[in-house]
């Protein structure tokens, strides 16, 4: 009976030691069969993996339109959004990004000019929106855009729209915000770049809060709705709210701005 009961009591043990090691064996594979986690923890991405990426950024404004400011900003809006601009552009060539802007703040194509490419191309616009002036109108730039997604291989990938917000006698309310268009079918790419951009910023503390906006097509920017590929429309900030203004013009704000964008848009298709 002893030797019977000795038996049963190893094979016990046995047991046990085979599962706890079938336990650890278990934790020591967790890190391989754990998803891609981005730097920011973020998971199950829905990443546009191309082998090469175009991005087509406006800056906001500009020509005969200055946009808002000065006051707290000592600066117009075309001129920050500008700036950002070039930094975003630089930044994103480094990593091998294509990029466009739709202007360089030096000129910009006149209304007759992108009609008549938009007709070769058959793209849908409304003729009477276009008009050759000294404003590069909204209008006119998303047009535009949807001319240089026919013009570049493989199309462009999103569309980047940078702006300052402004409300009056209001100095208190302060925070960058994203806005794209609910009918846009990369609704849902959008929506995830969103929020990886809220997370992203506000844990940087490149802003104090961070609002999405997916809008209804009746509600949605005219850069937003009108365009054929992926867009957004970002406000960096409040040219109206004391420190909102003070990172606004700050060159060094502006390049961590730049370079968190530029690092996200990359991430995002899988770069
Ligand atoms: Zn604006």
């Amino acid at each position: 009976m002893k030797s019977i009961k000795r038996g049963i009591a190893l094979l016990l043990f046995l047991s046990i030691l085979g599962s706890l090691l079938t336990a650890c064996a278990k934790e020591e594979q967790k890190p391989e069969d754990t998803k891609q986690t981005d730097a920011s923890g973020t998971d199950d991405f829905p990443h546009q993996n191309k082998d090469h990426i175009t991005v087509c950024i406006d800056p906001g404004h500009g020509f005969g339109d200055v946009g808002c400011g000065p006051a707290l900003l000592n600066a117009y809006e075309y001129e920050i959004t500008l700036s950002v601009a070039k930094l975003l552009q630089k930044k994103l060539q480094d990593k091998g990004v294509t990029v466009i802007l739709t202007h360089d703040g030096k000129e910009f194509p006149q209304a007759s000019y992108i009609a008549a490419k938009a007709d070769g191309y058959k793209l849908e616009y409304k003729p009477e929106n276009m008009v050759d002036n000294d404003v590069f109108s909204a209008y006119e730039r998303v047009i535009w855009e949807n001319v240089l997604d026919k013009e570049t291989k493989g199309g462009l990938d999103l569309f980047v729209s940078l702006h300052v917000n402004s409300i009056e006698n209001a100095d208190h309310i302060s925070g960058m915000s994203i806005d794209y268009c609910e009918d846009n079918p990369n609704k849902t790419f959008l929506s995830a770049f969103s929020k990886l951009l809220e997370k992203s910023y506000l844990e940087e503390k490149l802003t104090s809060k961070f609002t999405i906006f997916e809008d209804t097509y009746e509600d949605s920017f005219i850069v937003t709705k009108y365009t054929n590929v992926p867009s957004v429309l970002i406000e960096m900030g409040y040219s109206t709210n004391t420190k909102d203004a003070a990172d606004l013009r700050s060159e060094d704000w502006q390049n961590k701005f730049a370079s968190l964008l530029a690092e996200k848009i990359c991430f995002a298709f899988g770069k």
